[in-house]
């Protein structure tokens, strides 16, 4: 069942408690879709580079199964950068710099042989562009997931209400979801971002866990308890791939899915975090994924009889 993947792809700069980075590879999209990879290959991907963008990491995508006919290399533009530092608690942090560069004027177009998308994954990016990644796919996909975060709140509200009328499932952090719903409760803030459009919203709570909604049901996935937490960046979007890409495979979007696909995603996320930037989602094996679901599992099972 075909996915397709839009979103950025970045050099990011990050600097936490535990140290500093020069410009490496980042942006939604590349996160997301190498998550994605390891559940469903192989994956399309429409977005934009500027000539700057090293061919050797276009290559790294390719080899994890990313088709990248729909990746634009606008040969004599910077490509997307943005950079942010984290505070000590590493759940919170500053934007320092965001560069849009080819983001600025992105016009996606969506090869023919993407045309038969059935899951469509839409990464941060303007809202506008999102909803004419939509408005361009002749057939609708049967699931439409977005990300997006309060930068696009900010400067593109309208944009944004327009986009979320259109998607199935949001996904933003506590903090975006509070803005987006002016509301403190996330319970409330569910009901009135539910009301803006998708009919299922899960909200990352970083450390704390992932919560899953829709008119009816709540559920609730925890992040495992680590060690060491290096660098956050991407743990959004690594999640998000990891959801997506397990439903795309297992090609059902029952509620019973979106629940084990959190647990894939959460599981993605908690590699993420443990290296700078994609380091971690490189060379991941099976056995290791399992072994960290199974973790996933044995943090929550308990038995009770009423
Ligand atoms: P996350 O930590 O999951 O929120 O995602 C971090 C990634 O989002 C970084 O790799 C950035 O390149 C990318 N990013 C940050 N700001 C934006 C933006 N305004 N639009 C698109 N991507 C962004």
């Amino acid at each position: 069942m075909s996915l397709l993947v839009i979103g950025s792809v970045a050099f990011d700069a990050i600097e936490t408690p535990f140290g500093k980075t020069d410009k490496i590879i980042g942006g939604a999209a590349t996160y997301i879709s190498l998550s994605a990879s390891y559940y469903k290959k192989p994956l399309n991907l429409v977005a934009v580079v500027g000539g700057d963008f090293p061919k050797s990491d276009i290559m790294l995508l390719q080899q994890h199964g990313v088709d990248t006919l729909g990746l634009q290399i606008k040969e004599n533009e910077k490509s997307f950068f943005w950079a942010g530092k984290y505070h000590n608690d590493m759940n919170s942090r500053d934007t320092l710099v965001t560069e849009l560069n080819v983001l600025g004027t992105f016009d996606p177009v969506i090869p023919e042989a993407y045309q038969d998308c059935k899951y469509l994954m839409l990464g941060n990016l303007a809202p506008k562009v999102q909803s004419t990644v939509i408005n361009r796919l002749r057939k609708r996909p049967k699931l439409i997931v977005m990300d997006t975060m309060n930068f696009w709140m900010d400067i593109a509200y309208d944009d944004l209400m327009e986009t979320l009328s259109m998607v199935d499932v949001l996904t933003i952090n506590d903090e975006e979801a509070r803005q987006l719903s002016k509301e403190y409760s996330l319970v409330k803030a569910a009901k009135k971002i539910l009301a803006m459009g998708p009919k299922y919203l899960i909200i990352k709570k970083g450390e704390h866990g992932a919560l899953l909604f829709n008119q009816e049901k709540v559920f609730f996935a925890p992040a495992l308890p680590l060690e060491e937490v290096f660098d956050p960046t991407g743990a959004g979007d690594t999640f998000a791939g990891g959801f997506i890409g397990y439903i795309a495979n297992h090609d059902d979007i029952s509620f019973e899915t979106m629940k084990n696909a959190i647990i894939y995603g959460s599981a993605m996320a908690s590699f993420c975090v443990e290296k700078f930037g994609t380091e971690r989602l490189i060379n991941l094996s099976e056995n290791q994924i399992a072994r960290r679901v199974q973790d996933f599992i044995d943090l929550v099972q308990f038995e009770i009889k009423l």
